[in-house]
């Protein structure tokens, strides 16, 4: 369960570095939802200074610490890289993973100081990627912000769900320290519906943002289904991250039902943690799965089983009620058979949150996949001061997507307090950056509904 890439040594980040052509409007920029400056970080390292590349790079993504260990920059930045046409792309998630820890285990702070204090007050409903990217931005520009969050520590998924074997939650952690020492007051264990209503809010702050996330895994809805042995793969996850690994419980013949970048994680886990056999059943085929190819890959590397076109219909249990297996039909042949297991896991999506938007918000605008509606550049919602951003609103994308969604709707905010425009903090006009204007002007309903 150690994290899968070894970070590189000084003498390796500076020969890695040197091979950087340091591109001119570089693509590896625009592939980056946050629109760090890929090639000035780089060669700040290749000059030797780590605690500058640093600041590059925190400074266009509070979050680049967790970015550099869980992006996928295979179709992200190093998947932009020119040499990758010829040859190995530059390795662009290690050298950041290299010059943020250097940073973090020395306790150099690299931030500028925030901006003076503006007077306004920003509520952001959850502390996980998107709401901690809004909350840097916005403090930096002298907003107070407070974060209002439901669990007892801040992160959200950084800290509970993304695999162990690609960062430890303690790496989330020391960014949640980072944007607090920017002054951004966390609240945990605040839960935004009951313990403090909409109507709260909207009278105690000048801005909301909403970054809440996905709900909890679904049901498969299938005879059996509930009773010993099944869980969602979520739970289980998050019980690495929470317990000490030898007291996680894990079956010898595991199954992980689903085929997104979840159930691979649950398989790889639960391999890695000593099932005997881990097998991964998804209805469609392999081409169709939404988990990236080097993940599953991955998972494959950890000789974990994988079948597809099994639609389960039932939980097999033994007459005491025991988990004994599923049973799947193929879906092309019509087969039917009996997959036997003694832990099921069940990753078969998270559901949206459309319920509690609207029993908090009851006039919010969702699309039909329930999720908020906003302007892709600003973030802003159908409602007068609330904003959102992150998996709520794009439906379930990746960390660094949160950060960037996050990071929009600060800009937007802090025009929509102030009427100025503030100075990027990234690149990436394109990504990490909304132009403010668009905010007042050019609200689109349609274009966000399919973004
Ligand atoms: C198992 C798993 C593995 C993943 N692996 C990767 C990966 O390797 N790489 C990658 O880039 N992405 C990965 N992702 C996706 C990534 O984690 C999400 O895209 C990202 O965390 C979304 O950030 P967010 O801030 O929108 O939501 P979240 O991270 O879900 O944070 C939302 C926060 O809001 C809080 N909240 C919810 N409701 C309330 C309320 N009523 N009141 C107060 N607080 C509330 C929650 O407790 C939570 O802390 C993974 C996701 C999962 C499920």
């Amino acid at each position: 369960m150690e994290e899968i890439h070894a970070p590189l040594s000084d003498q390796a980040a500076l020969a890695e570095s040197q091979h950087c052509l340091y591109c001119y409007d570089a693509p590896c920029i625009h592939a980056c939802p946050t629109g760090i400056d890929v090639p000035t970080f780089i060669k700040r390292i290749a000059n030797g200074d780590a605690a500058g590349a640093a600041k590059t790079i925190l400074t266009a993504n509070i979050l680049g610490a967790s970015c550099s260990r869980v992006c996928p920059t295979e179709v992200l930045c190093e998947g932009a890289c020119v040499l990758s046409h010829e040859y190995e792309p530059i390795q662009i998630g290690l050298l950041q993973r290299y010059a943020t820890d250097y940073v973090t285990a020395r306790g150099i702070f690299v931030l500028d100081a925030p901006a003076e204090a503006t007077g306004f007050h920003v509520a952001i409903v959850g502390a996980g990627p998107a709401g901690l990217g809004c909350a840097a931005d916005l403090a930096s520009l002298g907003h107070h912000v407070v974060i209002l969050e439901k669990e007892v520590e801040a992160g959200g998924l950084n800290t509970r769900g993304v695999a162990y074997y690609k960062m430890k939650p303690r790496v989330s952690l020391d960014e949640v320290r980072l944007v607090e020492s920017l002054g951004v007051e966390i609240r945990t264990g605040v839960n935004v519906g009951t313990d403090l209503t909409a109507a709260d809010l909207l009278s105690q702050y000048d801005a909301i943002f909403v970054a809440i996330g996905l709900g909890h895994e679904s049901e498969l809805g299938i005879p059996g289904e509930v009773g010993a042995g099944v869980r969602s793969a979520l739970d289980f996850i998050r019980d690495i991250h929470e317990m000490p690994l030898e007291s996680v419980s894990i079956g010898k013949t595991v199954l992980v039902i689903g085929g997104g970048n979840t159930a691979i994680d649950a398989v790889s886990q639960a391999k890695r943690l000593g099932a005997t056999f881990a097998t991964l059943a998804y209805r469609r085929k392999e081409d169709q799965m939404s988990a990236y190819a080097f993940e599953v890959a991955l998972a494959r590397a950890t000789d974990c089983r994988m079948i597809f076109e099994a639609k389960p219909v039932e939980v097999v249990r033994h007459g005491n009620g025991g988990l004994a297996g599923v049973k799947f039909i193929h879906a092309s042949s019509g087969k039917e058979w009996i997959e036997p297991c003694d832990q099921l896991l069940l990753a078969i999506g998270q559901p949206k949150q459309d319920h509690f938007l609207k029993s908090l918000f009851p006039s919010l605008q969702l699309d039909a996949r329930g999720c908020v509606v906003t302007d892709p550049l600003t973030g802003r919602t159908s409602l007068h001061k609330v904003f959102a951003g992150g998996d709520c609103a794009n439906g379930g994308m990746e960390v660094v997507n949160a950060v960037g969604e996050g990071k929009k709707a600060a800009m937007a905010i802090h025009h929509m307090l102030t009427g100025k425009t503030a100075a990027p903090k990234s690149q990436n006009s394109r990504c990490g950056i909304a132009h403010p204007a668009a905010g007042a002007g050019l609200w689109n309903p349609i274009r966000s509904a399919t973004h």
